[in-house]
């Protein structure tokens, strides 16, 4: 008897989801032509992370434009924070949004191109940004649907600084600055734009595309602990045709850069997921100058924090032996910058069902934990979160590069699928706190 009930509410509230998700969809369609021009905008004015003085302004005016009136500006630099209240008593759940833009020069021509040199929206923050925008917007118009509130958290800086960078920044300055409590909410939600994927169970080489209209989502972990380092090694100037009288420093950072990689190769257990890669390297002055310093730069990728404290006790081992062996000495600036995304795993089974009714069973994709970095992960340590990915490749369109590279585009049909989906999240998501069955 009881079972029948519990079957005769589960079906009633899945037939309200529904009704519900049908009234957002209509005015999703409404809204859609509005975001795609605030998408244009963003994307073609993009900005450094710290630098989001545009981006931050043009957000505040759309949020103060739905009649939102508790903004706080300013946080974390650029940061917004925002809250919608709903016209029903009920929690608060957060959604993130970072805003800031990559050093890469844009290399697709479309009419919504970078307009700034050198500077670009080459990891989908401006989809992010506005589809967090669209969020408000169609809440806002439908607050009578809303059992809680909605805090907004528009990010600044998610994009790692360099190692050397004095100070927090992003999320964990936000979470510093009290982003999280009074209101503190219940569960925080935040989407990324993804091209490319690896889906769970698959390990071909094979490019499988994450299309506009679909969701991926890992249980559990979604990505690694993100470091950064920063290394000198200082060896001894001497003329180029005598180097015997000097200690080249490149000859030893040559060797440094190779033992790095034996750590990966020979030094751990090869079921550790781990990467160590070298980004920069500077050094020298003159073609026949024995270099005094070389400056490397990296970051080190791993799921394991324990595991993470002995690859950086490893590298300290190998740059000692090899300096030392050789004349020189090193320093090494190592920064642990983001840990990883532990998505919750009630919350995800609990938010599935929102994004299957959205994309429909099929387009709803596990993948498999990438290597990458995200500062989500601060505010997921503190209440339960949900890190998912947006679908924006398009074969026809040719969009299909992965982010961070300078042909990386979203198909703007995506910015409908985050606006359901991150709305029918955090709707499903209070209703069953408020226990809402209508
Ligand atoms: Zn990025
Ligand atoms: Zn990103």
């Amino acid at each position: 008897m009881r079972l029948f009930f519990l079957f005769l509410l589960a079906a009633s509230t899945t037939s309200a989801a529904e009704n519900r998700d049908a009234i957002f969809q209509k005015t999703i369609e409404s809204l859609f032509p509005k975001l795609v021009e605030i998408r244009r905008d963003i994307h073609s004015h993009p900005e450094l992370s710290n630098e989001e003085a545009r981006t931050s302004k043009s957000v505040e005016a759309h949020l103060r434009s739905l009649g939102i009136t508790d903004i706080k500006t300013g946080v974390a630099k650029h940061g917004i924070v925002a809250i919608l209240k709903g016209d029903h008593e009920g929690p608060c759940v957060a959604l993130r949004a970072d805003m800031d833009a990559l050093p890469i020069k844009e290399l697709r021509s479309t009419p919504y191109r970078s307009q700034v040199p050198g500077v670009m929206h080459a990891c989908g923050h401006d989809v992010h940004t506005t589809c967090a925008m669209g969020v408000a917007e169609l809440l806002s118009k439908h607050r009578d649907l809303l059992h809680g509130s909605v805090k907004f958290l528009f990010q600044p800086a998610e994009e790692a600084m360099p190692a050397t960078f004095k100070g927090d920044w992003g999320a964990k300055l936000m979470v510093a600055e009290g982003v999280m409590e009074n209101p503190r909410p219940a569960a925080i939600f935040g989407l990324h734009t993804t091209a490319v994927v690896q889906p769970a169970g698959i390990t071909d080489d094979e490019v499988h595309y994450l299309k506009a209209g679909q969701i991926g989502y890992t249980p559990g972990i979604d990505n690694a602990n993100s470091d950064r380092f920063h290394i000198v090694i200082h060896g001894k100037m001497a003329h180029g045709s005598a180097p015997h009288k000097g200690v080249d420093a490149i000859a030893i950072a040559s060797e440094a850069v190779m033992a790095l990689q034996m750590i990966k190769s020979r030094q751990t257990n090869t079921r550790q997921p781990l990467v160590i890669s070298i980004g920069t390297i500077h050094g020298g002055d003159r073609e026949n100058i024995i270099a005094e310093k070389v400056e490397l730069g990296g970051t080190v990728r791993t799921y394991d924090a324990k595991f993470r404290d002995g690859i950086i006790e490893q590298m300290h081992r190998i740059l000692k032996g090899i300096t030392e062996a050789h004349g020189a000495s090193y320093e090494m600036e190592y920064r642990k910058t983001y840990p990883s995304i532990q998505n919750n795993l009630d919350l995800v089974a609990a938010t599935l069902p929102a994004f299957q009714r959205i994309c429909g069973e099929k387009n709803v994709i596990e993948l498999t934990p990438g290597m990458g970095g995200e500062d989500f992960s601060y505010f997921a340590q503190i209440v339960p979160g949900f890190y998912f990915r947006l679908g924006v490749a398009n074969e026809e369109k040719g969009i299909i590069h992965g982010g961070h590279t300078p042909l990386f585009d979203c198909d703007e049909e995506s910015i409908k699928t985050g606006v359901a989906a991150m709305a029918a999240a955090v709707c499903d998501f209070l209703d069953s706190a408020a226990k809402v069955t209508r």
